[in-house]
């Protein structure tokens, strides 16, 4: 195919589809099939790079220059970006054509795409069930066949569970490996961008370009970046009959606690199964308990929002509230006005951890737990190369089932342990439940072994 005709043949299809699915907030289909034709211009004249003329579409979370980024809120409905975020730029110099910015919750808050100011998202499997959060638009994007690949962020498995929601693979990178410029702030010590495709050998292509150091972000770190695909077609011709012979999976009896719906289970455990029948061994590791865990992250991540979202006062840019009386008016208003009810309850939590007289109680000692938590994941890994735990505790469910807010929060039970200790994590398919719902493993890797995880990934797929 000519890229000319790859990027017609998707744009078609997201006209004649997306009305049902709501993935997309902007579309930017002009400018792509100008580049697209661009790009077939550079292959004839001899252009190898592998990615160009590739259509994919962004998170809104990610700067664009000259196009609206809008987080997913109506604080920036008409925010449209002076410059690009460094992967965006990265993506673009591979030479891949972007078809637009995907819907999400607003400002990565949530699981299921539902605090989207831009409407709930819907399920390509099952019309009827979310699809997952908060990158639901990259996930239903590319479930539906409206891109191959797509960009999100995961603060707390917002690229991995709504991975598994939708049957995809979908990777969170290491802490520091990619730059967070331009992407706009969640929790800053958790976020990090990541890749999702149909397979891991997809997400492996997408983030190449987004890796590396970045001097404008102060906490990317300087460190090798391994050739993904190579290291996939390595490993695949060394490959015997016991392709993963050697790999010690670390089971943890805490990643299969209560809440956990058994048809997740089995499929978790029969997976597990197959990987031994690959060659590798099961071991038994121990980690902090998620629920503590759980705890500590809606300390942290609530604490550190409400300090990120202070910019968003009604002044600089976003949205600013009509005929203000005085400045507290104003930043009051545009605030209540522009940001929705989950933005709204995690500035309070966090506000209220950050208080004087609380700080000690909350931020503090979440800080203290955090430290404990990474050390478990120490410990453990000194026995394992890589923990296996199901992505999320249930499958797709329907947004009319309206979870309370601490109902949603469990759902991240299985994910955000790896944000706290910055590790890399992919969420893979690994069969559907009986109401043919795709069902999430997660495997987890020690700093910087992105190649090892999708590696194994493809090796099992
Ligand atoms: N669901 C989690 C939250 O709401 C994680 C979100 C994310 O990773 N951006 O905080």
């Amino acid at each position: 195919f000519s890229s000319l005709e790859l990027t017609e043949h998707f744009i078609k299809r997201i006209d004649a589809l997306d009305s049902k699915i709501n993935s997309f907030i902007t579309h930017t289909s002009e400018t792509a099939l100008a580049q697209a034709q661009a790009a077939d211009e550079m292959r004839a004249q001899g252009d190898k790079r592998p990615l160009l003329g590739v259509p994919m579409a962004h998170k809104d979370i990610f700067c664009t220059q000259g196009v609206l980024t809008t987080c997913g809120s109506k604080m920036l409905h008409n925010f449209v970006s002076p410059y690009n975020a460094t992967i965006v730029n990265g993506i673009d110099k591979a030479g891949m054509i972007s078809l637009g910015k995907l819907n999400m919750d607003e400002f990565a808050m949530g699981s299921d795409n539902s605090s989207s100011y831009y409407g709930t998202v819907q399920n390509p499997w099952s019309l009827d069930r979310v699809p997952g959060g908060s990158s639901g638009g990259s996930a239903a994007a590319v479930a539906a066949g409206f891109v191959p690949v797509t960009t999100g962020s995961d603060t707390g498995g917002s690229i991995r569970q709504p991975a598994s929601f939708c049957g995809l693979t979908g990777i969170k990178p290491t802490y520091g490996r990619v730059s967070r410029f331009g992407m706009i702030a969640y929790a800053s010590s958790l976020d990090q961008a990541g890749s999702m495709g149909r397979s891991a050998k997809d997400c492996a292509y997408l983030l190449q370009p987004m890796v590396g150091h970045d001097p404008r972000d102060a906490t990317s770190i300087k460190h090798d970046i391994p050739d993904y695909v190579q290291d996939i077609h390595d490993a695949e011709a060394a490959a015997g009959d016991q392709p993963l012979a050697g790999l010690r999976i670390g089971v943890a009896k805490e990643y299969f606690s209560n809440g956990l719906n058994a048809e997740v289970e089995q499929a978790v455990r029969s997976a597990l199964q197959q990987y031994e029948a690959l060659g590798a061994t099961i071991v038994e590791v121990n980690i902090t308990d998620p629920e503590i865990t759980l705890a500590t992250y809606y300390m942290l991540a609530p604490a550190e929002a409400s300090s990120n979202l202070s910019r968003f006062d009604g002044v600089r840019f976003g949205y600013r509230c009509e005929n203000p009386t005085d400045l507290i008016d104003l930043y009051t208003r545009s605030r209540s006005e522009g940001f929705g009810p989950e933005v709204q309850r995690r500035i309070l939590m966090g506000t209220y951890a950050l208080s004087a007289g609380y700080f000690d109680a909350y931020y503090t000692k979440a800080q203290k737990i955090r430290r404990l938590i990474i050390k478990d994941f120490d410990d453990a890994f000194t026995n394992c190369d890589v923990i296996a735990s199901p992505t999320a505790p249930t499958a797709a469910y329907k947004l009319s089932e309206d979870l309370d807010p601490a109902s949603m929060y469990l759902g991240d039970v299985y994910t955000i342990g790896v944000n706290l200790a910055g590790l890399p994590a992919i969420s893979q398919p690994v069969g559907l439940n009986s109401e043919g719902l795709p069902i999430g493993l997660q495997l987890i890797g020690q700093h910087w072994q992105e190649s090892k995880l999708l590696t194994t990934a493809h090796l099992f797929q």
